[in-house]
């Protein structure tokens, strides 16, 4: 897709055009590739049959990226989009990732009411259902918010919503309320500096 027609196809998604999502899929399916559970797959049960809120004793596990920054407090994980494409800087909220457990941020979301995510709104804590669908993702992205410099699993819970092709998500997304790193922080050579203070703050191992 060119930059003209991805304007296009996003603008379509989100007047409900059933053939602009149709396409963007088929777009994501190329990307992704035959195997789209071939690397870190998790078992997700289909939308229909998992309940909107989830207990904390029984997350789902996925794969999630992020950012990092040199902060003056230190090195932080953070959203990739909202600091590369909406140039929001770390201090605001669900920019940058906590120590231990992270609640899903609001501070965007246009919907107005009840608990999010929603179905029908674009907030939540983003994670991938393997590292396959992360690093198509992010492959593709990084022309926009730069090459894969940190991930790691993440456990999930509490309101969960399926990806929002109108927010541009891909498919095996979910959006969460809740979210806590599960696994050890892969961390690419050019950041490798920040591993330790990295590990020291969230408490994780680190992969360099
Ligand atoms: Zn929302």
């Amino acid at each position: 897709m060119s930059k003209l027609d991805a304007g296009n196809i996003h603008k379509r998604i989100a007047q409900g055009d059933p053939e602009a999502l149709a396409i963007y899929c088929r777009f994501q399916d190329n990307i992704i590739g035959s195997t789209p559970m071939g690397e870190g797959a998790h078992a997700w049960p289909a939308w229909n049959d998992l309940p909107s809120t989830l207990s904390p004793v029984r997350p789902l596990r996925g794969w999630r990226m992020w950012a990092v920054f040199d902060t003056t407090a230190g090195p932080r994980l953070c959203a990739p989009f909202l600091t590369a494409v909406l140039h929001a800087t770390p201090d605001i909220p669900g920019v940058t990732w906590a120590p231990g457990i992270n609640r899903n941020s609001t501070y965007t979301c246009k919907v107005r009411h009840g608990r999010h995510p929603q179905v029908g709104c674009r907030c939540g804590i983003r994670a991938c259902q393997s590292l396959t669908v992360l690093r198509a993702f992010a492959t593709n992205q990084a022309p926009r918010i730069g090459p894969l410099v940190a991930y790691a699993e993440v456990d999930v819970w509490g309101r969960v919503a399926p990806f929002a092709p109108e927010a541009a998500d891909w498919k095996f997304t979910l959006r969460a309320e809740f979210a806590e790193i599960a696994g050890p922080l892969h961390l690419a050579p050019t950041h490798a500096i920040h591993g330790e203070a990295l590990a020291e703050h969230y408490d994780i191992e680190v992969q360099k």
